[in-house]
């Protein structure tokens, strides 16, 4: 029967803002693994990500939170923006894990997330301390290319049904690449449209929109580096 199936997912991100992008791969992950459960988090600040100030973290928990507010199963965190200083994935996963040892974690990423996972704190302790689901994301291949050194495995699809790819990691670790179809949204982009004057409907829950334009949020001068 192979390794325990995870109960639970969490899926870190800045979520600045959260996105439809976000929440349609959240709720495809959950429905794709039988999750119960959802844990959303954003983080204070990911040290391998570093770009223009983050949005206050009080702005990009409520957004979250107001997102999924009416989802059955999904809920938000703030574990990771209560800590002073970056936030590492390792110690989250880590935390979780003692704070509910009957639950068996799996950590959600982007694939872009993934291709740069090397960038990441201890990685390969963060692979061995949970499963990995990865979300296909435009403009990165979907089958994965993990960093120099770490060896993955291509196996048979498992006991429950399951469309995507599955494979081992070393310490018998699974990676779950669920077949779904990338949606080109990014949080950037929300930003840069919302700065532009134009409209963010469709892009964004409903609630984020609201949100965004009653707090005034991303309205200050455009981001440097890609566009
Ligand atoms: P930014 O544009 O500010 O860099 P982002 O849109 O990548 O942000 P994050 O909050 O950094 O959003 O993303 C959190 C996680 O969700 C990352 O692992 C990222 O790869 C993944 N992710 C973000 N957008 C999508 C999407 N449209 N499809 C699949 N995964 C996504």
């Amino acid at each position: 029967m192979g390794a325990p199936r995870p109960s639970a997912a969490l899926f870190g991100g800045t979520f600045d803002p959260l996105h439809n992008g976000h929440l349609r791969m959240a709720i495809e992950v959950k429905e794709a693994l039988r999750l119960p459960r959802v844990v959303l988090l954003p983080a204070h600040h990911p040290p391998h990500k570093p770009r223009q100030p983050l949005s206050e973290a009080g702005h990009r928990l409520a957004m979250a939170s107001a997102a999924v507010a009416q989802l059955s199963g999904f809920e938000v965190s703030d574990m990771e923006v209560r800590h002073e200083g970056p936030s590492y994935s390792l110690t989250t996963v880590r935390e979780f894990s003692r704070a509910e040892p009957g639950v068996d974690w799996v950590f959600v990423m982007g694939a872009d997330s993934f291709a740069e996972i090397s960038t990441w704190h201890r990685y390969e302790e963060l692979l061995a301390a949970c499963d990995t689901v990865l979300l296909p994301r435009h403009g990165t291949p979907l089958t994965p290319s993990p960093p120099a050194g770490l060896r993955i495995e291509k196996e048979e699809p498992h006991c429950y049904s399951w469309t995507g790819e599955s494979y081992r990691l070393p310490e018998g670790r699974r990676l779950y690449c669920p077949s779904l179809p990338a949606l080109d949204i990014s949080s950037r982009s929300i930003r840069e449209k919302v700065r532009s004057g134009q409209c963010i409907r469709g892009l964004v829950p409903p609630e984020v929109e609201e949100y965004i334009a009653g707090h005034g949020l991303y309205l200050g001068a455009r981001e440097e580096g890609r566009p």
